[in-house]
């Protein structure tokens, strides 16, 4: 079984104690619910998912709200959908659907399910009412929010356009619906290269307006001949990764393998063994299976990851992001009972924000996500 060693960088950033910042644990009695043995059976298989990150003392408090969102999830004609970022017991044990922000929103296109509950933050809930719009989407808390899609408004995007006319606008995917709409296209961190060349192509421009994330935008630059214009915003939990860390956690881990997010700053890439999206660190470590890796992320990654990969112990600095731990399993409980938080998208916003994921979607699918490259000097861009 793979070994999750906790490493927090500063004392600031400590994990402890790390559990009880998502949900207490008596969230399952306060709503009726306990552990009995019907629970128990129903519940068993999917403990040995989750078996490396919880133990068994704590699994009567989870099993009772699991069991009961998976029957009201039947009877509601509900799926949820799990970014890799969610705890394991909702990535494993209620989520129907897991992955990054663009897997999802395509499952949400596909499915047949009446009801969306999003374990995830606020702007891939839009995303998912934007691609499946007769569908009823929940966010289990309002809150989940996000420092990237809370960085940019729409009116700042209608702004730069008018400062940069005729230059393509590329927006990450981690933005609210309104950004999307003033957008040309979107991007995620699997495709941003592609995607940007292929704007710069279409719209005859050897420039790319690529926002929000200063560090993705920095982090393309250095992958492709076109001036990138970028905007300040950053991604809270990479933004903290530094390159000192890496110094520290490579001198206490010999032997460790660097695997870093393109939203982490230039410096940070620079130095680590491999780089990209979510699904390629998933896939990185799948398919390689170092002994010892960290990955330069959200925490609860390296925990979902971890089941796929016994062979590899997992050093984890504890960066959480404290808009994806909103989302519990009490939080996603209530949201099926009460049917609440719905996610509503005026219907203009709507349609010009499908333009611009449409045109995403339309680029030839890529067989492998993107590497980024590592171990070179950052690249300039102008930033807004
Ligand atoms: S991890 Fe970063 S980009 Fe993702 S939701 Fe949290 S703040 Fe936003």
């Amino acid at each position: 079984m793979a070994r999750i060693i906790d490493a927090p960088l500063v004392a600031d950033r400590a994990c402890e104690p790390r559990r009880a910042a998502w949900g207490p644990l008596d969230a399952a009695a306060r709503r009726g619910l306990s552990f009995t043995p019907d629970v128990k059976r129903e519940t068993d298989a999917l403990y040995e998912q989750v078996e490396h990150v919880i133990p068994p003392f704590e699994w009567p408090a989870y099993a009772p709200l699991i069991a009961a969102i998976n029957r009201l999830k039947r009877e509601k004609n509900a799926v949820i959908l799990a970014h890799n970022y969610m705890t394991s017991e909702i990535f494993f044990c209620v989520g129907d659907f897991r992955g990054d922000s663009l897997q999802l929103a395509r499952e949400a296109a596909a499915c047949t399910a009446d009801v969306i509950v999003q374990a995830g933050v606020h702007f891939m809930a839009e995303t998912s009412k934007i691609l499946a719009p007769d569908k009823k989407v929940l966010i289990p808390d309002l809150r989940a929010g996000c420092s990237l899609a809370a960085s940019i408004t729409g009116e700042d995007v209608r702004l730069i356009k008018a400062r940069y006319p005729g230059v393509p606008v590329v927006t990450y995917v981690n933005t609210s619906a309104e950004v999307k709409a003033e957008s040309d296209v979107t991007c995620t961190s699997s495709n941003a290269v592609q995607v940007c060349e292929w704007a710069a192509k279409e719209w005859g421009s050897d420039r790319v307006i690529l926002i929000p994330d200063e560090f993705l935008a920095k982090n393309v630059a250095a992958m492709t001949n076109l001036k990138i214009i970028a905007w300040h915003g950053r991604c809270e939990v990479h933004e903290r990764f530094t390159a000192e860390d890496v110094a520290e956690l490579r001198a206490a881990h010999p032997g460790l393998v660097v695997l870093a997010h393109p939203e982490c700053p230039p410096d940070v890439m620079a130095v680590a063994d491999y780089a990209g999206s979510t699904a390629a660190l998933a896939h990185y470590v799948e398919k390689r299976n170092p002994a010892k890796v960290v990955l330069l992320t959200e925490c609860s990654m390296s925990d979902n990851v971890a089941a796929a990969a016994p062979q590899t112990d997992f050093i984890r600095p504890c960066n959480l992001c404290p808009h994806m731990k909103r989302i519990t399993l009490e939080a996603i409980y209530d949201a099926l009972v009460n049917m609440r938080h719905e996610v509503t998208i005026d219907e203009d916003v709507r349609v010009r924000a499908k333009r611009a994921i449409d045109r995403m979607l339309a680029l030839p699918k890529q067989q492998t996500p993107l590497d980024f490259e590592t171990g070179r000097a950052p690249a300039e861009v102008e930033l807004v």
